[in-house]
């Protein structure tokens, strides 16, 4: 794309009217782009159309590290790093736009990406917001020095893109935080009520097609009432994170556990027969009223608490739903609670029907 009438100003100005225009085309088609990996993909794709580098690498800041995009011959590697490379971190350092001669500057550890586009000059634009920097572009030429017009592209592109892709992975990390607080319960920070449902509808079809049991816990705090009555709400809340920190080291990996009313709590176990689910249960059980709650950390004060749980699985009746697995658990629950507290009750699966 150099001119190849470097003195006719009629040319030039062509040569640079096609750059503007595939630069529009590419930031309107990058406009709708949330994914970061893809406008990286489309920028690779068409940076030739606008400047001609050999390679070029953009290293964004994202906390807590820096997101690194780099491009060699239309495609684009995209990293995740959680400190700068010594030429990156240099060059981030002294946030000064420059371009090097490749043959003659003796800079710290060229980026492997970089060198091996085997270009005349690099050029190292740091890209600052609010006199914060947040953005290295570093652009390699091909064997012969940038032209004129490459140096005024590179620049105008480079700024748009990080701009769009940092907003891409602002938007990207704001939309997982929601995703994340809408199944989070915020007391406890255990899956909500929502989520643990959804997590067993899911588990419980998986284990429909693969023939394989799963087992469904209810949990539920003894007398917590006392607890509120005797020792006030925030010493309840208290107990109630507590009961969680111990279920998250209690609970195996294919344990998961959610919040699923005031001080209820709802175990999904997958792959998980009957009398494993018997086993994991009380493992959970002894693991609660092995040590008391400290409730109050500055005068040490600490209450014995226990849990009673109901346990029901598919073991015996494959075709049960969900709704039919926590009944199945929560009258085993009511039997616990019956029989004394601090204790495990399994539901007895439903009596097969003659030639079913
Ligand atoms: P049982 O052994 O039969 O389960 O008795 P219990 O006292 O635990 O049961 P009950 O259902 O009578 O009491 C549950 C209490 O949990 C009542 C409610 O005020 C309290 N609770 C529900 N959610 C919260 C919460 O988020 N924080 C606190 N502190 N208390 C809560
Ligand atoms: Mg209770
Ligand atoms: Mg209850």
């Amino acid at each position: 794309m150099q001119a190849r009438h470097p003195n006719d100003p009629l040319a030039a100005a062509q040569q640079q009217l096609v750059r503007y225009e595939a630069l529009f085309q590419l930031l309107d088609e990058l406009r709708p782009l949330d994914d970061v990996e893809a406008a990286a993909r489309l920028c690779a794709a068409r940076w030739k159309y606008i400047a001609q580098p050999g390679a070029w690498r953009l290293v964004l800041a994202q906390e807590p590290g820096f997101l690194c995009l780099t491009a060699h011959r239309g495609s684009v590697a995209v990293q995740r790093l959680e400190a700068l490379p010594p030429w990156d971190a240099h060059h981030w350092r002294t946030q000064h736009p420059c371009i090097i001669d490749a043959g003659a500057a003796p800079e710290p550890a060229w980026p492997p990406e970089l060198a091996l586009a085997g270009g005349r000059e690099v050029l190292v634009m740091p890209i600052a917001r609010a006199g914060v920097g947040v953005a290295l572009l570093g652009v390699a030429s091909k064997a012969e020095p940038f032209s004129a017009l490459d140096r005024k592209f590179i620049p105008l592109l480079g700024t748009q893109l990080a701009d769009h892709l940092l907003h891409a992975a602002l938007r990207q990390r704001e939309l997982e935080a929601l995703r994340a607080r809408a199944c989070t319960d915020a007391l406890t920070g255990a899956l909500n009520r929502a989520a643990i449902l959804d997590r067993l509808q899911g588990q419980l079809a998986l284990s429909r097609r693969t023939r394989v049991p799963l087992a469904l816990l209810i949990a539920d705090a003894d007398h917590f009432k006392r607890v509120n009555d005797g020792y006030g709400h925030s010493a309840g809340d208290e107990v109630l994170r507590e009961l969680c920190r111990r279920f998250r080291i209690l609970a195996r990996a294919s344990e998961c556990f959610g919040r699923y009313g005031g001080e209820e709590f709802l175990f999904v176990l997958y792959p998980c027969g009957a009398q494993e689910a018997l086993g994991a249960g009380n493992r959970i059980r002894a693991g609660i009223a092995a040590a008391p709650f400290v409730i109050d950390p500055a005068t040490g004060q600490a209450l014995a608490v226990t849990i009673s749980l109901g346990a029901a699985s598919t073991d015996g009746d494959p075709a049960a739903s969900a709704e039919t697995l926590i009944r199945r658990a929560d009258e085993a629950l009511y039997r616990s609670k019956a029989d004394g507290r601090n204790r495990l009750t399994l539901a007895t699966p439903p009596p097969r029907l003659a030639g079913a």
